[in-house]
């Protein structure tokens, strides 16, 4: 049980949970520091759309080493995202929102773990990461166009 948040990890399955990763789920910098350190960095995008901490997360299907799409949800889902699985559940990199999403968790739980993820990017920490990952990762190329579509 995560000692903070008080709530099991889940590893269902139904249609429910997996139709949670047409949109990328969300995780603290630590999660996604052991995602790059375990070579996944390229499979990541950022998202500063919002009015909160720009953040890393899994990246959407064709997003991967870019900012994040305005569209959050698609039919193609999470680029770790296969026949309805995250290839990540049994590597214990997954990140913690999609570690502890549940189709039964009330809106209240949601938010309760929304809100600390997004505090955790909230750090000197967290700074450092996204720098890095920005400077090792992330596709000039496609941040040039994304200059031009502004
Ligand atoms: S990383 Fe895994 S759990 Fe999270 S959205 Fe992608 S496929 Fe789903």
């Amino acid at each position: 049980m995560n000692s903070v948040l008080k709530v099991l990890p889940s590893n269902c399955d139904c249609e429910k949970c997996s139709n949670m990763c047409k949109a990328p789920c969300c995780g603290t910098p630590e999660d996604f520091r052991n995602l790059i350190d375990n070579g996944f960095g390229n499979r990541l995008m950022i998202d500063d759309w919002l009015d909160e901490p720009p953040m890393l997360k899994p990246a959407m299907k064709g997003s991967e080493s870019r900012k994040a799409p305005w569209e959050t949800r698609t039919e193609k889902g999470c680029t770790f995202w296969h026949n309805g699985k995250c290839d990540l559940h049994n590597s214990g990199l997954k990140p913690t929102q999609g570690k502890l999403a549940l189709h039964a968790q009330s809106e209240e739980e949601c938010d309760y773990i929304r809100e600390i993820i997004v505090n955790s990017w909230e750090t000197e920490d967290a700074d450092t990461i996204i720098e890095e990952w920005t400077k090792n990762f992330y596709s000039t190329k496609y941040s040039e166009m994304e200059k031009d579509e502004v």
